[in-house]
């Protein structure tokens, strides 16, 4: 099992990365922004993933990862998914502060325990944020959404939060802005920065700032 600074780094490029796969690079500068280290850190551990064999790493020109590399990332997405859901449908917690407990159980949970999970939660597809879980051999499904802060004006269904932050993620409870609720977009006030959402059995809209809706991940419902 790679360590957990591995994991992060893999998890870390990948997200990067984006789902799809495009041959792009990605800059150290980013990976390392992104980890809080230094470039030369994380240059540095860019050459021992690459004599893994897990990325193919250009010196001054950037990372992506390599198959073995993209499953291992997928392993530990699953494990962190898997484990917010745990937390939240069985330990009861709430999903706004799940997330830094699965960062760290993410590295240590055994497989036999997330099996376990896994089974004891009838094998759920998303988690408590409403993001796909990676299947056990490390497929993860596209889920057709756009980000709100591109759409247009309309009736939609909140399909995933694509934030950890507990403090956003408890301001989203309190509106009652959950996944899977829906909503119509009535209004965009771009000179303001705000988005006006008309949420059901409330009379006044909720308005929320342009850069909070590029975290609310939507699909459209006719
Ligand atoms: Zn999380």
């Amino acid at each position: 099992m790679p360590s957990s600074t591995v994991e992060n780094y893999l998890k870390a490029i990948w997200s990067l990365q984006g789902p799809v796969d495009d041959g792009e690079l990605v800059l150290i500068g980013q990976v390392a922004e992104k980890l809080s280290v230094t470039p030369g850190t994380a240059t540095t551990m860019m050459n021992q993933l690459e004599k893994k064999g897990l990325v193919e790493y250009r010196p001054r020109r950037g990372v992506r990862l390599k198959e073995e590399g993209r499953k291992a990332a997928m392993q530990v997405l699953r494990r962190h998914r898997l484990i917010e859901t745990f937390l939240v449908e069985v330990m009861k917690l709430d999903w706004a502060e799940v997330h830094e407990d699965a960062e760290v159980l993410e590295h240590v949970v055994s497989d036999r325990l997330l099996r376990r999970m896994d089974e004891m939660l009838h094998h759920p597809t998303h988690d408590p944020h409403g993001a796909p879980i990676p299947s056990s051999d490390g497929e993860l499904r596209q889920d057709g959404t756009a980000v709100l802060a591109d759409c247009q004006p309309g009736r939609y269904l909140l399909k995933r939060v694509r934030e950890d932050q507990p403090a956003f993620l408890q301001w989203l409870s309190e509106l009652q802005l959950l996944p899977g609720t829906e909503f119509v977009l009535s209004a965009i006030n771009s000179m303001a920065g705000t988005l006006s959402l008309q949420l059901g059995g409330q009379d006044v809209p909720v308005q929320i700032s342009t850069p909070a809706s590029r975290s609310l991940l939507v699909v459209k419902v006719n």
